[in-house]
Parts: C-alpha cells; structure tokens; sequence
C-alpha cells in the first residue's frame, strides 16, 4: 500500500470500498497505527481512513501489517497489482443494503466491481483518485462530491434502473440509464473507454470528456460492450432529496434494530478510540462499521433499545452524534501540522472557531486553495492568508452577488464563492459569521475588513 511523505511523517490512505470496516479490520488499523506511527487516524470525505505520522523506515512494515488484516488490494491480485497500486475509490451510500426506503440494494455490486479493477491489469493504469459512485436512492447519501462515473437508481415502471453519467454527481445531468444487471459491464466499458482516449496526464474522467466530449467516451465504451442505453429517461431527472442530518444520531429503520451515527471531531480520531468503536460495533452491532463521506461512522443493526447506551458510549469515546454540534458543521484540512502548503493551523484555529460558531452556519477552513476537506462548496470557508489569518468566502447565490455587488472579482472568486472579508482573525471572522448570519444575502456589504 502506498505510503506518501507529509509534514507530520508518512500518510497511508486505506481504501474501503463501500466505506465498510469489520471490526477485526479496525482492529488492524489501530495496532499498525500504534506500532509503525503516531497513533493518529483521519477519516476522509471519500469514506476512506488514513494513517498519519507513519515513521521513517516503518512504511513496508505497516503496509504489511495492514495488508495481512484484510485491507488493501486482494491477495487474488496478482503480487505486481499489489505493490504497484493500491484500491480504487469506490464509494456506496452509508445505509446501502439497510435503508428500506432504497430503490437497489448497491452492496451486491460492490465485491464485483471492486473484483475486477484489482484483476483486469490494464485498470492496474487508472490514478488511485480515480473515483465511481453507485447510488442505491438511499434517504442518506453524499450527492454533491464529484466522480469519474456515477451511476444513481432512479424508479422504475419495469422496475429499477440506474442512471449515470461522467465527471460528476447525480443531478448534474444524467446521460441516461441502463438495467440494473448491466451495472458491472457498463463500468468495465466506459473504464476501457477512459484508457483508450486519456492522453499523457490525464488522469482523470473530466479531462478525457473535455478533450473528446461525452458522446465520443460512450462510443468508444460501446465498442467494449453491447449495452442498451435509454437516453430518453435522463431528461429532467432528478434524484430524490437526501437529509444528511441522518448521518449522527439514533435511528430506527425497523421495529428491531436501527444505526447510530457519529463523527469525531474534525476528522481525527486515536488508534484506542478506533478501537472503542469496533468494541461497539461487536457488542451492540454487527460487528461492522460504515465509514462516512462527512468523515464520520455509522454503526448498523444496533439493537433500538440499545441506542441509547450506544450514544452514551460515543460521547464518552468523545465522538459527536448531534448535527447542531457546532464541530458537526466545521471541517477543516490537515492545516500547517501536517501540510507544508498549509499558510495556517487549521485543526486548531477551527476548534477555536467553533465555541463561536452561529448556530446553524456550517464552515469550512482549508489552509491553501487546494480544498482537500471539502469536495463541494461550504456554505462559508475561511481560506488561511497567513497563520491565525484568513479570507472569508460565502457560497451566495450567483445572481445575488451580481445585484449586490459590481466587483468582477468577487464574483469570480470559485471554487469558494464570493470573497465576503479579508485578512480575519477567527475572532473577527467568528463576529462576522454571527453578523452574517443574521442578514439576509441581499442587505449584505460586498466585502467586510
Ligand atoms: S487544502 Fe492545502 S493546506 Fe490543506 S491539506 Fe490540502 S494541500 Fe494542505
């Protein structure tokens, strides 16, 4: 498994396919963590995990030891597969296979797909950020995190299909939609597709489609498949609305048994809270977990009168279960511990940020442009300057911005949103946010400093 040199030591992303984590392979984690580095773990919004402040001269160790519990690439994959590449992001809704709200239970496509990007050599090419979602229609799911190929159930009268399209989300604009059955065959071709048409350094999906469009990448995938494409179903569809709320907290989805949500704070957990968590998930679960896109983890099938015990136990573990908490609206990348790119402490500047934060007002602070914790736009990001100080960007609706303020700049200042105050401290940035809160868009100044 690939272990990449950071500010903090080394970093090893451990890929879950589906976000799933049996307990034994946490147990893994949390004992590799321990042994081959600090200790300390993040979740990501891809639902995977990572390893931070792997030592020097301790990467092949904590690789194997990672590798022997279970995680990483197969031991089916051929040796070269395994020490040349590493798992694909391949990302499920957290409640697939449980949600009965679901159009397709995605959990049995899952072992397939992620079969054959291990065994086909020539998927051994695709970029380890090479990102597919497969969307069951779940009431939980992350729908505004871009993929390379997405593929959404959408209701059906001859019964559930899946829509899908390229380099986005479902409700981008689907190209259209195929029978379930043929879910596996039509990744396989448009992966074949992508490989034929990527030129030097393009890695990813939106490069091939911007270089020879759409229409060419289906084409081309149609030469690898015979998959019969209804175009027509894909105008005007949208994918039913989701409530991420239901990623923390107790919820029952029958009269017996339910799941419990959970996030740490800021992402960051311990290897001993890992463990906590896989100790839960076998006393009072299925001995699983499912990591989230909002760097969090549920844990399933928990029995509904052992809810709340299961709560009690994460807080003591430290972990936050209510979304009005304010650390359950702040995200924040690795920041200047652990980042050389990092122009501020992000960590600690957003636990600062949150004893003040407005009720109801989410925010994101990303220590340089890149937005590693963030895969879409924060209702508002601070964006570190300099340490302790940072630009504060609103995602406003574009055609407020326009009416209030004439500044080409502003208005142009993506992937954040317009460029609401500059050079903040978080105490400043933190009134700010209470000020904001409180107005609507229209009455607002273009630029507070
Ligand atoms: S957003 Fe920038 S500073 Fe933060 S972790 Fe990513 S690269 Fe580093």
């Amino acid at each position: 498994m690939r272990v990449v040199a950071t500010h903090d030591g080394g970093l090893c992303r451990v890929r879950l396919p589906g976000g799933l984590l049996t307990a034994a392979q946490a147990e893994a984690i949390a004992q590799a963590a321990l042994a081959h580095a600090s200790g300390t773990l993040e979740l990501t919004n891809r639902a995977n995990l990572q390893v931070r402040g792997i030592r020097a001269g301790s990467e092949a160790a904590l690789s194997e030891a990672l590798v022997a519990g279970g995680l990483g690439p197969s031991a089916s994959a051929s040796a070269d597969l395994c020490t040349a590449d590493e798992l694909r992001n391949l990302m499920l809704a957290p409640l697939a296979g449980l949600d009965p709200a679901a159009l397709l239970d995605t959990t049995t496509l899952a072992a397939p797909i992620v079969a054959m990007l291990q065994n086909e050599p020539r998927f051994a090419a695709l970029s380890p950020k090479f990102a597919l979602l497969i969307d069951g229609g779940e009431a939980l799911a992350a729908l505004d995190h871009p993929h390379d190929i997405w593929l959404a159930a959408t209701a059906h009268e001859g019964g559930a299909r899946f829509m899908f399209g390229l380099a986005g989300c479902p409700g981008d604009g689907a190209f259209g939609s195929i029978a379930a059955a043929q879910a596996t065959p039509l990744i396989r071709a448009l992966l074949h597709a992508f490989l034929d048409l990527a030129g030097p350094g393009q890695l990813r999906m939106r490069e091939v489609v911007a270089a020879h469009g759409l229409q060419a990448v289906l084409k081309q995938a149609l030469r690898h498949a015979s998959i019969d494409i209804a175009n027509e179903t894909a105008s005007g569809w949208q994918r039913s609305k989701v409530d991420t709320g239901l990623r923390l907290g107790a919820h029952r989805l029958n009269d017996r048994t339910g799941y419990v949500g959970c996030q740490p704070p800021l992402a960051r957990l311990d290897a001993a809270t890992l463990r906590g968590l896989a100790a839960l998930a076998q006393t009072h679960g299925d001995g699983t977990l499912r990591i989230t896109p909002w760097q969090g983890a549920i844990l399933p099938h928990v029995a509904n009168d052992a809810m709340p015990a299961v709560i009690a136990a994460l807080h003591a573990l430290g972990l936050i279960t209510d979304a009005a908490h304010p650390l359950a609206r702040t995200i924040a990348c690795t920041g200047s511990t652990g980042c050389a790119k990092s122009r501020a402490d992000t960590k600690a500047d957003a636990l600062l940020l949150a004893a003040h934060l407005p009720p109801k007002i989410h925010v994101h602070l990303s220590g340089c442009e890149r937005s590693c914790a963030a895969a879409h736009r924060a209702p508002f990001t601070l964006l570190a300057v300099a340490p302790g100080a940072y630009d504060v960007y609103e995602d406003i609706d574009e055609s407020v911005a326009q009416n209030s303020s004439e500044n080409i700049e502003e208005r142009d200042a993506a992937p954040f949103g317009r460029r609401v105050a500059r050079h903040l401290t978080i105490e400043a940035a933190a009134q700010l946010l209470e000020h904001l809160s409180m107005q609507p868009h229209a009455q607002r100044a273009p630029e507070h400093s």
